[in-house]
């Protein structure tokens, strides 16, 4: 049977944690396994942080630049440069600038159309008001 760490916590009540094998106290309190401690600390640190790729500034204006940020965020996802999460946020970001691209896109086509066809439109009002 599993026997109880050794350890008296500052309130003077002992430590409910189980002790490792071959030691009085468990994994939190026993003193030899301080090194192995702190690396299960940085690792843990390590794990929980976001893997982003450093400070750079794309140009999202065409959808050539959005390809591109596609291409780039794919092969860091791929080669663990770039945490799942931040590609996840970038995916999305370039599904909003996908959307506004092409509605800019058929403002302008529309804008030129309407440049060619209005001078007609204006001289057809111009000739059923002379007639
Ligand atoms: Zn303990």
């Amino acid at each position: 049977m599993a026997t109880k760490c050794a350890h008296i916590k500052a309130n003077t009540e002992r430590c409910g944690g189980y002790a490792v094998t071959g030691s009085r106290y468990c994994f939190a309190h026993d003193p030899a396994q301080a090194t192995k401690r702190q690396d299960a600390q940085r690792k843990g640190g390590e794990a929980g942080r976001v893997a982003t790729i450093p400070k750079s500034s794309l140009s999202v204006r065409k959808m050539s630049d959005v390809l591109e940020l596609m291409e780039t965020t794919i092969n860091d996802v791929r080669a663990g440069r770039l945490d799942v999460r931040v590609a996840n946020a970038i995916g999305y970001l370039a599904n909003v600038s996908v959307k506004v691209i092409q509605q800019t896109d058929i403002e302008a086509r529309l804008e030129a159309l309407e440049s060619v066809l209005e001078p007609e439109h204006a001289t057809m009002v111009q000739r059923r008001r002379a007639a």
